[in-house]
């Protein structure tokens, strides 16, 4: 059944937006404490390009781990599968996403999936091209395409925060270093995964590029292949398996579609050949994962049957 009307998922949300709070904002970046708790918005995109959505969509929010799935999208079109998987691995991990402990005590010394933020480290030490500069303009020209704005880029404010106070992720680089999974210098690795983790867009934008995951790699209205199939399969796998951090296994009982969350309370939905979904509630559970943005995709999944298993 499709969605509605944007009256219906309007509903929703006001339902939802009460679970804002029982939420945190994320600090420990320090510009991301500056986000309303209270805000909630979703955007869905069809496939023929009508859009139904509710709350302050034109809200921009920077991608944080929602990145993770464009890089690894863009790392295998340029390295191809056997390369990235290498250096990173396919199981999920029950930990924290910026957790090292697996780092060390796994036997083979390589990040277990491309979705924690060792992984993506890894992902991102992949991405092809002369300079940091021209990486993430690689990375950005993708985006572009994959959400057709060309007019999206990232927040200085919020990389430059992250650059600063990244002494966390600077130690899974040198681990990651001395093991040889990366072999680049560090401080130039946390600029590039700083600024594609401040890509900033709206709720629409994200829906769009939920669609094209959703539709295997292809952008329908034009029917243009953005993604090869298999890149866009393996990521939506890594979406169910890994894209709630260690919530997945829950998030698939219950709401049951690939779907990636950020620090910044955002959150991609991609539902196998019907739509996408962008949603953004900056109050965050526990785990890391926006409160309200669960709440309601929950009920989305009920309400259309989502759930694919
Ligand atoms: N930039 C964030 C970090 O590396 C992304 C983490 C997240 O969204 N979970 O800590």
């Amino acid at each position: 059944m499709p969605c509605q009307s944007s009256e219906q998922l309007n509903e929703l949300v006001l339902k939802a937006k009460k679970f804002t709070k029982q939420g945190k904002v994320a600090d420990y970046i320090p510009a991301l404490k500056k986000a309303n708790r209270d805000e909630l918005s979703i955007a869905i995109y069809h496939p023929d390009g009508t859009c139904i959505s509710a709350g302050d969509i034109q809200q921009k929010i920077t991608l944080q781990s929602i990145s993770k799935v464009l890089t690894l999208a863009l790392a295998l079109t340029d390295c191809g599968e056997a390369e990235v998987f290498k250096r990173v691995g396919y199981e999920p991990t029950g930990d924290p996403f910026n957790s090292i402990v697996k780092l060390e005590t796994n036997k083979v010394s390589k990040p277990l999936n491309p979705m924690i933020n060792a992984g993506a480290l890894a992902v991102t030490h992949m991405i092809k091209g002369k300079s940091i500069e021209e990486r993430f303009g690689r990375l950005l020209t993708f985006i572009r395409e994959l959400t057709g704005n060309s007019g999206i880029s990232y927040s200085k404010e919020v990389a430059v925060s992250e650059f600063e106070t990244s002494h966390l992720n600077r130690s899974l680089c040198y681990f990651m270093k001395q093991h040889g999974v990366i072999n680049e210098e560090v401080e130039g690795l946390m600029d590039l995964y700083t600024k594609q983790c401040a890509i900033e867009m709206d709720c629409l934008d994200l829906a769009r590029i939920g669609l094209v995951f959703a539709m295997d790699g292809v952008e329908p209205k034009t029917e243009k292949r953005l993604l090869p199939a298999y890149v866009a399969r393996i990521c939506k796998t890594f979406m169910v398996t890994c894209g709630m951090y260690n919530a997945s296994g829950e998030f698939a009982i219950r709401v049951g579609i690939p779907a990636k969350s950020g620090v910044s309370g955002g959150i991609m939905g991609a539902v196998p050949n019907r739509f996408g979904i962008g949603i953004f509630g900056a109050a965050l559970d526990e785990k890391g994962n926006s409160i309200a943005g669960l709440k309601l995709l929950e009920m989305l999944s009920v309400e259309y049957s989502l759930n694919m298993f």
